[in-house]
């Protein structure tokens, strides 16, 4: 059972406060206290759209439970900020000064992180984009900002400027450009840490997924909100909490393994990839990622879309889109681990590459073969992220430090990142001689036989 926070929020939560709100049932932190202005922006055509996008993008089609969408995902997220800020304000009195603007500006960052999201999340800004749009750079990030513009102005809403734009400077903290040396940095930390990567967009994320998928999940956020304490400007934990950090970001990176990676998923990514890139000039749907008036109409309906709309132009994807409803996905071959030694410089795999180790006089192309390189890490390369969060020992202690992992535990792991190469036929008729070439290319590339797995 996931702790509910609903014990610690009815102290923060006045009679008064619900009074004014609305409420939701979420079904992981109970009752969410949705406050007047947040409301302003959850009533919104484009806020609404969050409901059809799933947080998971085709990650149902394998795990049928991952249908949870971004709405839910960012309903959560506004209601832990809320909490986290609270729990802060509670923890110090008055000795930080936090005021309503301060807890207004975390809620809606909270709220509003994942608004500029495209549809099937990650394979539409980093897979399908980078292939349309010629160097030019796009994020969610970005979009999010421009989108919060457009619907205070589309609808009149009422805030503060300067409160707004700390809400949008909050949602950019997660990338280390845009470092602030604004007062109360530790307002910054909250949604998207990029100070350290501990924030609650990933408590709310890695607990909902995991349930989502029918998945236990080994972390429990509840305790890390409860002991958090800000020193200095930073919000530092408990010493005895290591293990605790430690498993945040494992579990993630268990989800990444097991669930967001899983090879049928890929499969079908990569396939949906192809299908967008079919269908682009026709549907025009990357012309409509810089004006947030079109862009909101935008989201996972466009698979049903291609599916269903009869333009003769629009045949190549809706056939990609059809195998997939017919459960005829290209063909996962096998897939690697990258040796340790190789991590440093490792180049990513190609088709080329794959076609290329082909048995000599092959008639394999490089448009049969498929290749997906997924990194998989703490969040912080081949580091280890417990480096850059700082501790306390008691709340008597005044004094904040780093621990290094072998003062707690020789059993943590030296490298803390994979490289997992996994290749497809996209043809089923062709999967041995693909099989094969990823086999010859292995013992070309790595002297060995790297993968372990029986082929399919
Ligand atoms: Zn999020």
């Amino acid at each position: 059972m996931v702790g509910s926070l609903n014990d610690e929020s009815s102290s923060f939560y006045t009679w008064h406060d619900r009074r004014l709100s609305k409420h939701v049932l979420d079904n992981v932190h109970g009752n969410i206290y949705l406050d007047p202005l947040s409301m302003k922006f959850v009533d919104t055509e484009q806020f609404q759209r969050l409901r059809d996008l799933k947080q998971l993008g085709l990650v149902h089609l394998v795990y049928p439970g991952a249908v949870h969408s971004r709405f839910e995902h960012s309903l959560g997220v506004y209601w832990l900020a809320g909490v986290a800020i609270n729990t802060i304000k509670a923890c110090h009195g008055a000795e930080l000064e936090i005021d309503h603007s301060d807890i207004q500006a975390v809620k809606l960052a909270g709220l509003l992180h994942d608004i500029g999201h495209g549809p099937f999340s990650h394979l539409f800004e980093h897979k399908f984009l980078p292939q349309v749009l010629n160097g030019s750079q796009w994020s969610h990030e970005d979009m999010s900002i421009k989108m919060i513009d457009y619907i205070v102005d589309e609808h009149n809403i009422e805030i503060d400027s300067e409160n707004l734009k700390r809400v949008k400077e909050m949602i950019l903290a997660s990338d280390a450009s845009h470092k602030s040396t604004k007062e109360k940095q530790f307002l910054y930390d909250i949604v998207a840490n990029g100070r350290n990567g501990i924030d609650v967009d990933k408590f709310d994320y890695i607990t909902r997924d995991s349930r989502a998928c029918g998945l236990g999940c080994n972390f429990q956020f509840k305790g890390l909100m409860e002991t958090m304490r800000v020193m200095g400007d930073e919000i530092c934990y408990q010493s005895k909490d290591y293990l605790t950090i430690h498993k945040l970001f494992t579990a993630r990176a268990d989800l990444h393994r097991i669930v967001y990676n899983h090879a049928k998923v890929k499969a079908i990514d990569l396939m949906v990839v192809d299908a967008l890139l079919e269908a682009n000039t026709c549907l025009r749907i990357s012309s409509s990622i810089q004006q947030p008036e079109d862009y909101w109409k935008l989201d996972d309906s466009i698979m049903k879309t291609i599916l269903t709309d009869p333009q003769q132009e629009l045949k190549e994807a809706r056939d990609l889109i059809l195998r997939i409803r017919r459960r005829d996905i290209y063909q996962f071959c096998n897939e690697m681990s990258i040796p340790k030694h190789k991590l440093e410089h490792f180049k990513d795999i190609t088709p080329q590459d794959i076609v290329c180790s082909q048995k000599a006089g092959g008639t394999l192309n490089a448009e049969d073969v498929a290749v997906c390189n997924d990194k998989i890490d703490l969040t912080h390369g081949r580091n280890n992220p417990l480096e850059r969060i700082k501790f306390f020992k008691d709340y008597d202690c005044h004094e904040k430090f780093l621990i290094r992992d072998e003062s707690i535990s020789q059993m943590l792991p030296a490298v803390n990142q994979d490289m997992i190469v996994k290749v497809y036929s996209k043809k089923p008729e062709l999967v041995k001689v693909v099989s094969d070439a990823f086999q010859n290319f292995q013992r070309k590339m790595f002297g060995m036989n790297a993968q372990v797995h029986a082929t399919p």
